[in-house]
């Protein structure tokens, strides 16, 4: 007899090799029995309150109603499976302005910048995504990472279109090796939700089938890391890697895998948060083929932390994935303390361990959403020590240039009285620690 705690937690975490509930269905948020199931008929899109369990076919998703409400209201002929279906989400993907209009009463300035669009980094918005997108509010948080304004064509001094040098330290297409141990791998230019502040605004494309990215570019790279052994750490990024069909994916995993010293791999994600659907129980089998995989996934705000995105990530942390966060602090989006403990708390609840919190990058046409260093480091005495430790994630300057990844700390230490170290603590009171040994 399982428990309606075990029953909730299937549902959150939706373990694939769990029984799925049988005999009752529980709300996850109240534990509470809904539903006594008294015949073994398949049924589909039941209504749990605010949450809908499909069931009848594999794999099951959690469907909001808020998500529910958006596809009927815009894709009326699509059904609960189909919305489900990743590659359904990245065909419909919304890109123009007429659909856009349609969903989102456009402010002027986002209106014009939609138009004039061109080149790289295009309008790219999943469904599912867009149903999380506030239609009269130009300035909520979500909306505002996806829905250009004019200020992306405005450069600014000290930007440039790839701050981080990442076309120099190249050894082959693709590839990024800046420090000795570990390469950033771009697999493909393709994302499905394009996000306005991105560093590689440069390269995203709007092609699915990854052009320019293909199986030559990806051996030219796996035999640059089978011929430098001191690449214990291979970094699967992007695009997105997780837009590549599940074939593709493990094609490259195991290729990677059969190189010794490749001791890890991680792949950047943001797939759980814009397409969550695209966490299937197969997907999540065969990653973990590949172990030690780890994966760190972009998040930006709390309001992304949906049961959909619940359940993906749930899914991806029963495979034994270890999952961490990277975060782009971004001015009116996610630089207030209280907008931060938020969404850290939320993701150690969903077994997401705050990874970076990233100072915005000096991308070109970036100013609207750049703060100064000074916010970033209230946000870090803001979280440390007033909230678990787990949930401070670390907060860096990717350095201009090819630096690397440089911490930011605020100020913990006051200086020396005699051979006392000075230190501060969370609450700003001044503590001595005796340093000298002999
Ligand atoms: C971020 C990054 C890495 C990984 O850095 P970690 O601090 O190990 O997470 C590796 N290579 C490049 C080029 C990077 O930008
Ligand atoms: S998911 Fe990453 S690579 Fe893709 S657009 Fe966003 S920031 Fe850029």
């Amino acid at each position: 007899m399982k428990t309606p705690g075990a029953i909730a937690q299937q549902l959150r975490g939706l373990s694939e090799e769990l029984e799925p509930p049988s005999q009752c269905l529980f709300d996850p948020q109240s534990e509470e029995p809904l539903l006594r199931r008294t015949s073994t008929a398949e049924f589909s899109g039941l209504e749990l309150g605010q949450i809908r369990v499909i069931r009848g076919g594999k794999p099951r998703f959690i469907h909001s109603q808020r998500a529910a409400d958006f596809r009927k209201r815009y894709f009326p002929q699509t059904t609960q499976s189909e919305w489900n279906d990743w590659r359904w989400q990245i065909r419909h993907r919304i890109q123009d302005l007429k659909t856009l209009s349609a969903m989102l009463a456009l402010s002027p300035d986002e209106r014009e910048a939609i138009a004039r669009h061109h080149g790289t980094l295009p309008v790219s918005i999943t469904p599912y995504y867009a149903s999380l997108l506030d239609p009269s509010d130009p300035t909520q948080p979500l909306r505002r990472s996806v829905v250009p304004v004019t200020g992306e064509y405005l450069t600014s001094p000290g930007e440039s279109p790839d701050p981080l040098g990442e076309e120099h330290t190249s050894p082959v297409p693709g590839l990024v090796h800046r420090y000795p141990d570990r390469v950033l791998f771009l697999v493909t230019d393709f994302c499905s939700v394009c996000c306005r502040y991105c560093t590689r605004s440069r390269m995203i494309g709007d092609d699915e089938t990854a052009r320019g990215f293909n199986t030559r570019h990806w051996e030219q790279a796996i035999d640059y890391i089978q011929k430098t052994p001191t690449i214990r750490d291979v970094l699967i990024s992007g695009g997105d890697p997780l837009t590549l069909p599940d074939e593709k994916l493990e094609w490259l995993l195991w290729k990677l895998r059969r190189i010794e010293h490749v001791e890890m791999i991680r792949i950047g994600t943001k797939a759980p948060v814009v397409l969550p659907q695209r966490i299937t129980p197969a997907l999540t089998r065969m990653l973990k083929k590949y172990h030690p995989l780890w994966m760190s996934i972009h998040f930006t705000h709390p309001d992304e932390l949906t049961p959909e995105v619940q359940q993906a990530c749930g899914r991806l942390a029963d495979a034994g994935i270890p999952l961490g966060s990277q975060t782009v602090l971004l001015k009116g989006i996610n630089d207030q303390v209280e907008t931060m403990t938020r969404l850290v708390h939320g993701l150690v609840k969903t077994r997401v361990r705050p990874y970076y919190l990233y100072q915005c990058d000096p991308i070109s046409g970036s100013a609207h959403f750049r703060t100064p260093v000074s916010k970033g480091l209230e946000i870090i005495q803001g979280l440390r020590g007033h909230t678990t430790g787990y949930a401070v994630p670390n907060y860096v300057i990717d350095a201009p240039g090819g630096g690397g990844k440089i911490p930011l700390l605020p100020e913990y230490v006051a200086g020396y009285d005699g051979k006392d170290l000075l230190l501060k603590n969370y609450e700003g009171k001044t503590y001595r620690y005796p340093d000298y040994c002999e």
